[in-house]
């Protein structure tokens, strides 16, 4: 323990006492609004389906403060309560060499750390999902998706780690400088990689066969300028009731996925209006911007670990007797959240910006009325809560609350 120990143990707590206050608020929020429908909902959305909304939210909400309180703990455990330091003096004592030994000792901690989460994914996907309906995996497939998860990770985490390592050791002081060029390439390959190999390991994507709708799909996208490499059905009720729509890759390997479940629930003018607005994220280049300040922030955080990697307190201060590369990258990755939290508010708002302005693109180039249409399906069929506690959904959420966010496309159209 040294007074890094104290900085940690009390950004740790603010960060969960202001989430669990955060969360608490909304749960009250939701709970209040349960049985009235709002203004602007009222006969497109039940009674009924209102307050399933209420309590799948609430649940998930109550569950994720437990899981918060869960995972703090843990990682108390792992850094001042010693969990770390058995896991790298276990490893040391097998005297495979740095790079070997830094290698084997982050994976194991990852998985040990999916292990220890397990409950809670297992909870989420078969008691809730499966209370309010939503749930359509079986333990077979939870399994098997687990797996693969293990087999990716040993065989593309694993060099990546390794060749970190290598480098942390290897390159001088200015490491942390190419392992950031590392990591931008990894990301920019996975990024493009992404549709077609990594996502179908997991869901199969056919083309879409729809000929009425390709076609309007297909002029939609002429008229915005956006050329890719198909429009595909992923099928995500493999897994769950849920529905989405997304675009995926990169360069000459973009595609758009539309989960089939979406696909059941709208109508062909609902799914125009819905890619109109992710077309928006496109051509106002969202996606540019988001992976140029990815970029950045990782910049900064691998310059701060350059500096971190050097200082003892910085180990001594989370429980590890003995520097090392690895401990170095492993307690950053692990510790870091924790202060980032605090800038999370900033985030959203960024988030919240992007998907004002992909709406109103929607509304230019599609039909308004028909993206309110196909969002308040979206709302009701995945339950999504219309009422949130403002100052929760300013912290935490991507999206506007439902209601804002209708509002402004009427305000949209209206201009
Ligand atoms: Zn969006």
């Amino acid at each position: 323990m040294n007074s890094f120990s104290w900085v940690f143990i009390i950004a740790l707590a603010a960060s969960v006492m202001l989430r669990l206050w955060l969360a608490n608020r909304h749960t009250g929020h939701v709970r209040r609004n349960r049985d009235s429908v709002p203004e602007s909902f009222t006969g497109r959305v039940s009674q009924d389906e209102h307050r399933k909304a209420a309590d799948y939210t609430i649940t998930n909400t109550r569950t994720g403060m437990l899981a918060l309180v869960y995972d703090s703990l843990l990682l108390l455990g792992w850094t001042l309560g010693g969990g770390l330091e058995l896991l790298d003096s276990s490893w040391r004592s097998a005297a495979l060499g740095p790079v070997l030994t830094g290698t084997l000792a982050i994976l194991s901690a990852m998985v040990l750390m999916t292990l220890l989460d397990l409950p809670f994914s297992i909870y989420h996907t078969f008691v809730t999902e499966q209370r309010f309906g939503f749930n359509r995996s079986t333990p077979a497939l939870f399994i098997s998706d687990l797996l693969k998860q293990g087999v990716l990770l040993a065989l593309i985490g694993g060099p990546l780690i390794a060749l970190a390592l290598w480098i942390m050791d290897a390159s001088g002081g200015l490491w942390w400088l190419y392992v950031w060029l590392v990591w931008m390439t990894f990301t920019l390959v996975m990024f493009w990689a992404w549709p077609t190999v990594i996502a179908p390991l997991f869901n199969k994507f056919s083309p879409l066969e729809d000929e009425a709708l390709q076609q309007r799909i297909q002029a939609l996208m002429d008229k915005c300028g956006f050329r890719s490499n198909g429009i595909f059905v992923m099928d995500g009720s493999k897994r769950s009731g849920h529905g989405n729509a997304y675009f995926t890759g990169f360069g000459n390997n973009k595609r758009i996925v539309f989960f089939d479940t979406l696909l059941e629930s709208l109508e062909p003018a609902e799914i125009e209006a819905v890619l109109a607005h992710e077309l928006g994220h496109f051509r106002l280049r969202h996606i540019q911007k988001r992976l140029l300040s990815t970029m950045a922030l990782s910049f900064a955080a691998l310059a701060l670990l350059g500096w971190l990697a050097g200082e003892a307190w910085f180990y001594q201060g989370l429980g590890i007797s003995q520097p090392s590369a690895w401990m170095a990258l492993l307690l950053f990755i692990m510790v870091l959240p924790v202060f980032t939290f605090f800038l999370q508010p900033l985030l959203s708002l960024l988030s919240r910006k992007h998907e004002f302005e992909a709406d109103a693109y929607a509304v230019q180039q599609s039909s308004g009325t028909d993206l309110v249409q196909a969002l308040v399906k979206m709302y009701r069929e995945n339950a999504s809560t219309l009422t949130p506690d403002p100052l929760y959904s300013a912290y935490h959420d991507s999206h506007p609350p439902a209601p804002v966010r209708i509002e402004h496309i009427y305000a949209n159209i209206k201009a």
